[in-house]
C-alpha cells in the first residue's frame, strides 16, 4: 500500500515530456510559442504592436500558462507589422534569450515596413543574435528546428528521410512571384520524437514551390501551421498536399487570410483528420468555414483572444484543444 503511494507520488513530481504549443491569437498576425519538454521556449513572431499591448500581453499570458518567464529564442520570421511588429512591447515585458532573422529588410523602400524593421533592427543590437539560412538549426532542446528556407532561399537538399518525388507538381499553376519580405520569410520543420510540425511563416507560392517540387524537401508532417494566415497566395496544393497533415491549424483574422482557395486546398488534403481556425473567416461564409467547435474566435463581437493548444507526446500523438470552449480533440500515433 505505501509503495503504491510512493510510486503515485514519484511519478507525478516527474517533469512531464510533452510539447506544448500555442496559437496565440493575435487577429490575423502571427505568434506561436513552443515550449519543449526540457523547459526552454521558441516564440515565432509576436504579432502587432500597439493595440494598448494587445499581443504583448496574449503572449505573456500563454508564457504564464507554460510556466514560462522567459523566451529562451525568439524567431522574426519577416519584417511584416503582423510578425515582428510587437517585439518592442514583447521585450519590454518579458526576458529574451536570443534573437533570430533572416538578415536585412528586403522591403527598404516600403515606409511601413521600415517603420516596423528599424525598430527592431535597434532592439536586436541589445540582444544576442543570428542571421539563419536554410539548413541552420535553432538549439532548442528537446526539440529539432530545421530551417529551410530564409532570405528567399531553400535547403538544397531534401531532409533526412524525406526526397520523395511529389505527383502534384504535374499539376501546379504558376503565380507572379512576391518581391518583398512574405517570400523571405523563415520556415521551419520541428521535430518532436515521431511529431513533425511545419511553420513556414508567410512563404509565398513559388517558394513553397521551391521546397516541395520536383521532389518534397521537407517530408511529411502531423501539424501543418498554415502557412500566410490562409491567405490565397500560399498553402499551395503542391506543398499542402506533400505534407500530408493530419491537422492543420490556421492563423487567420475574421478579414485577413482564411481565404476559400487555401481553406479548401487544406480540406481536401489527403490524409486531414481536422482543420483548427483561430477565428470565423468573413470570406469563407458558412461554406468554408469548419465547425464552430474547432474556431476559437467565430464571432468579432466576442473575441477575447482566445488561443488554439496543442500538448504532444513525443510518440506522436497529440491533442488540440480549443481555449474558447475547451473541446478537444486527441490524435493518436
Ligand atoms: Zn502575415
Amino acid at each position: 500500500m505505501r509503495i503504491a503511494y510512493l510510486l503515485i507520488a514519484t511519478v507525478g513530481l516527474l517533469p512531464a515530456q510533452t510539447l506544448h504549443i500555442y496559437a496565440i491569437d493575435v487577429e490575423g498576425g502571427k505568434s506561436t510559442l513552443y515550449v519543449s519538454p526540457s523547459g526552454e521556449s521558441m516564440l515565432v513572431d509576436t504579432g502587432y504592436a500597439g493595440n494598448n499591448n494587445r499581443d504583448a500581453n496574449r503572449i505573456a499570458a500563454a508564457a504564464a500558462s507554460a510556466g514560462v518567464k522567459k523566451i529562451d529564442y525568439l524567431v522574426v520570421t519577416h519584417y511584416h507589422g503582423d510578425h515582428a511588429g510587437g517585439v518592442p512591447q514583447l521585450a519590454a515585458k518579458m526576458p529574451i534569450g536570443k534573437m533570430f532573422d533572416h538578415g536585412d529588410n528586403f522591403e527598404a523602400s516600403n515606409e511601413k515596413t521600415q517603420a516596423v524593421y528599424k525598430p527592431y533592427a535597434a532592439l536586436r543590437e541589445k540582444y544576442p543574435h543570428q542571421t539563419l539560412k536554410p539548413g541552420d538549426t535553432i538549439p532548442i532542446k528537446g526539440l529539432q528546428v530545421n530551417i529551410v528556407a530564409a532570405a528567399g532561399d531553400a535547403i538544397a537538399k531534401p531532409l533526412p528521410g524525406a526526397g520523395q518525388p511529389n505527383p502534384y507538381c504535374a499539376t501546379y499553376e504558376a503565380l507572379p512571384p512576391d518581391p518583398g519580405e512574405n517570400a523571405r520569410s523563415l520556415a521551419m520543420i520541428i521535430t518532436f520524437g515521431n511529431l513533425r510540425i511545419s511553420d513556414l511563416g508567410d512563404l509565398y507560392w513559388d517558394k513553397e514551390y521551391d521546397l516541395a517540387c520536383p521532389v518534397n524537401k521537407l517530408g511529411t508532417v502531423d501539424i501543418y501551421m498554415t502557412t500566410h494566415h490562409g491567405n490565397e497566395k500560399s498553402s499551395s496544393p503542391q506543398m499542402v498536399w506533400a505534407l500530408h497533415p493530419r491537422v492543420a491549424i490556421m492563423n487567420n483574422g475574421a478579414d485577413k487570410g482564411g481565404s476559400v482557395k487555401a481553406w479548401t486546398t487544406i480540406e481536401k488534403s489527403p490524409g486531414l483528420e481536422d482543420l483548427w481556425q483561430l477565428h470565423y473567416s468573413n470570406e469563407g461564409g458558412k461554406d468554408h468555414n469548419v465547425d464552430e467547435k474547432f474556431i476559437a474566435n467565430p464571432s468579432a463581437e466576442n473575441d477575447k483572444g482566445y488561443s488554439i493548444e496543442v500538448t504532444a507526446q513525443a510518440d506522436g500523438s497529440f491533442t488540440v484543444r480549443n481555449n474558447r470552449n475547451q473541446f478537444e480533440k486527441t490524435y493518436r500515433k
